[in-house]
């Protein structure tokens, strides 16, 4: 199963996040930022990006050269039923067509969605861990009923390798990983340019590599698996703090963890960059990116892997949104290749 990477569309402008921005916050309380329009051809073509965050839910508007130049977000209540969430997410996925037309005069192509995981095949189905009312949620298909355009998808950690490798800190590079740290942890490998997908679209899962023999239980069932040592849930449940309020030797701890796991990718891989973004080690920053450096130098000993760096993400809070973008380009211009020709995917679905 080939995979293409996101090619960049001639030269990428600087991501535009603010024009046009716009964030929902609570229930449907509309903060309009109200700033200029930018310029830019009638009638452009945009994919709707569609960010399945552990605790917000973002939307936003795509260019194919990855400006975002619209966006709204909504709070994830813990306790909502699974029609409240999507009707929550639709609201700002209408606001954003309507925008698009209203507002921009951009046609949207298609959608592209980044979720948290597990996921399966194009987002067919997601059941984010940190929503515990969608279990096998349809969202492709909700999608598809409420908007009519074709909807491409991929894992969170996936999708912020795309944008990554797109516009981000790794521009130019064939070979890397990128990893989130946030609510879990997550990961994907670009090898020889193209983002690798695996048996179950899985494949780049940093989160299950055990960093602590014998250490805490992960959910999948092991021990010591970064996910269960320095996810956000895991730095919650070991300190009783929020890992918004770290205490020095955390930070130090966790980046430590996700260097150690980085190396183990790097030696396996024959990578020398890996590409940190998640709310939690951009929160922690220069001490969580020092402690994964140094160990990262400690353990990547290979004559390939020696020198690897650990950089954070350079699309800041933007990553989500331009990834699910990515994921969104990618498959219209699959689709575009693809026309006229069988291309069966695992899920059959992917080249609509
Ligand atoms: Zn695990």
């Amino acid at each position: 199963m080939s995979d293409d990477p996101v090619e960049p569309q001639g030269v990428p402008d600087p991501i535009d996040a603010t024009n046009g921005a716009t964030a929902v916050v609570g229930d449907g309380e509309i903060d309009d930022a109200g700033a200029a329009e930018a310029e830019r051809p009638p009638g452009q073509d945009v994919v709707l990006a569609v960010d399945i965050g552990g605790t917000k839910f973002a939307a936003g508007l795509v260019t194919a050269r990855g400006e975002l130049i619209d966006r709204a977000r909504v709070d994830v209540p813990r306790d909502a039923l699974p029609e409240q969430h999507w009707d929550n997410l639709l609201g700002i996925c209408r606001q954003q067509m309507e925008r698009a037309r209203s507002r921009h005069n951009v046609r949207v192509r298609a959608i592209g969605v980044g979720s948290a995981g597990p996921v399966t095949r194009d987002v067919e189905t997601v059941s984010p861990i940190n929503i515990a009312a969608w279990r096998d949620f349809p969202l492709r298909k909700r999608l598809d009923d409420s908007f009519a355009r074709p909807v491409y998808g991929d894992l969170d950690a996936k999708a912020l390798a795309l944008a990554e490798g797109w516009l981000g800190a790794a521009q130019g590079h064939a070979n890397f990983c990128a990893l989130t740290v946030s609510t879990g942890v997550g990961g994907g490998v670009i090898l020889d340019g193209e983002l690798l997908d695996g048996n179950t679209g899985n494949a780049g899962h940093i989160g299950h590599i055990i960093v602590e023999p014998g250490g805490r239980r992960c959910e999948c069932g092991a021990r010591g698996c970064l996910e269960a040592e320095a996810s956000g849930l895991a730095i919650e449940a070991i300190t009783g703090r929020p890992p918004t309020e770290p205490t020095y030797e955390i930070m130090q701890r966790t980046g430590r963890l996700v260097g150690r796991a980085s190396a183990t990718v790097c030696n396996a891989l024959d990578l020398s960059l890996v590409v940190v973004g998640g709310s939690v080690a951009l929160g922690f920053a220069a001490t969580f990116f020092h402690a994964a450096q140094l160990e990262l130098d400690d353990h990547a000993k290979t004559p390939y892997s020696r020198g690897a760096r650990i950089t954070p993400s350079r699309l800041g809070d933007s990553g989500p949104l331009i990834g699910a973008g990515a994921a969104g380009w990618r498959g219209v211009r699959r689709a575009r290749r693809g026309a006229g020709r069988s291309r069966p995917t695992p899920s059959g679905s992917m080249d609509t």
